[in-house]
């Protein structure tokens, strides 16, 4: 990566929420990148968690883990209706596996039933929890991804497919899972979500492009301190 391209992304600020899961490699991936990089947790210090502390981040990250207990904690800690705020309002966010599946509308279990469990609703798809079976638990493959460049490394955990979508999504990359081919990385505005974990892979272009999304609503929120304070 060149010096140039970390040097815009350092005056980047993303929140990576750090609840449960892989937050971790989230973090360090994006300060490889070069953002500074805040972990979102229980609030220490309320006032960070108010919507109001969450939208000075120009992103915001959302893990691997497990989706019910990140989901049960965003709401026992107060991070829940921020987070849909702030998805709301246009800033990005990014979730992979669990982070997907958080992020979408409806959640399914991996026979199609349907799942009562805490979740954003920010994307409009169906999330399919471990989708890929117990034979394929964890595995790995190179995905074209649109937009983002040929060969992403890809890591796959008790990984979630999208078994819907509306159209008004973006779908950047498909797998296939039995005799069908199903979207396992969408864009829906300016919330990302991946089905695999780019950020336990040495491949930084999937976070540089969401840094690049950062860095637009950044310049969006500058230019318009209105459209900042009246979202609804
Ligand atoms: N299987 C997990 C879930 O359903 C997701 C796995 C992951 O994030 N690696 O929440």
């Amino acid at each position: 990566m060149s010096r140039s391209c970390e040097e815009r992304n350092s005056t980047l600020h993303v929140g990576v929420l750090a609840l449960q899961g892989a937050f971790r490699e989230h973090r360090t991936m994006l300060e490889r990148c070069g953002a500074e990089v805040t972990e979102i947790r229980r609030p220490l210090d309320p006032a960070d968690t108010t919507t109001a502390g969450l939208m000075a981040l120009d992103g915001i990250v959302i893990p691997g883990g497990e989706s019910t207990v990140i989901g049960k904690l965003m709401k026992e800690w107060g991070l829940f209706d921020a987070l849909i705020t702030c998805g709301k309002v246009g800033m990005p966010i990014y979730g992979s596996c669990a982070g997907l599946i958080l992020l979408c509308r409806d959640i399914e279990g991996p026979e199609g039933e349907r799942l009562d469990q805490p979740h954003l609703g920010l994307l409009d798809a169906r999330a399919r929890r471990n989708a890929f079976g117990r034979q394929l638990d964890s595995f790995e493959t190179k995905l074209e991804v649109k937009g983002i460049g040929p060969d992403i490394e890809a890591v796959f955990i008790r990984a979630p497919l999208i078994a819907e979508v509306a159209p008004a999504m973006e779908v950047l990359a498909f797998v296939a899972a039995g005799p069908k081919e199903y979207p396992v990385a969408v864009r829906q505005g300016r919330v990302l979500a991946t089905s695999f974990h780019p950020e336990l892979t040495e491949d930084r272009r999937f976070h540089e492009a969401f840094l690049e999304l950062c860095r637009e609503w950044r310049e969006e929120k500058a230019g318009s301190v209105e459209g900042c304070l009246h979202f609804s």
